[in-house]
């Protein structure tokens, strides 16, 4: 395993979308467990793996204390009720802002072995499950200053 250097903004990398993964290689498990050292060294909750310079629909998150892998994630459902809490990411070290996000999502993706998962969660797992989906979509928690206000 190797701990990988985390691209920081404003890199334009950050800013782009990822691309679906079509099959789980061996190279996409290694990327996937070097993903997670690389968190764990950081002591991130989540990384997606733009935030490691590869546009790929991966990303990692810690949840009760244990990495998960998912790949090509989507959200399923999201609750009309919203919640505002304070984000800070990898990508922007010093900054910690207030972002609104659905309070409650179901979310399906594919595990490392390649079985679906599904996860239903709210608050703070579900503000960092949909963090980790904006970066796949190249969204930093600063554009949604920018696009929405402070509020
Ligand atoms: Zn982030």
């Amino acid at each position: 395993m190797a701990i990988i250097e985390i691209k920081k903004y404003p890199d334009p990398i950050l800013s782009r979308e990822s691309a679906e993964i079509k099959e789980i290689t061996p190279e996409i498990k290694k990327l996937a467990e070097d993903m997670i050292e690389t968190m764990e060294y950081n002591q991130g909750v989540g990384l997606a793996a733009v935030q490691v310079g590869e546009l790929k629909r991966l990303m990692v998150v810690q949840i009760k204390q244990k990495p998960l892998v998912l790949i090509n994630p989507k959200i399923i459902k999201k609750t009309k009720e919203t919640e505002a809490m304070e984000e800070g990411c990898l990508s922007c070290p010093g900054i910690c802002l207030e972002i609104k996000r659905a309070r409650g999502i179901e979310m399906e993706a594919l595990g490392k072995d390649g079985k679906k998962i599904k996860i239903k969660t709210k608050d703070i797992l579900a503000h960092i499950l949909q963090h980790e989906i904006d970066h796949l979509d190249g969204i930093l928690i600063i554009d949604k200053i920018n696009l929405h206000g402070v509020n």
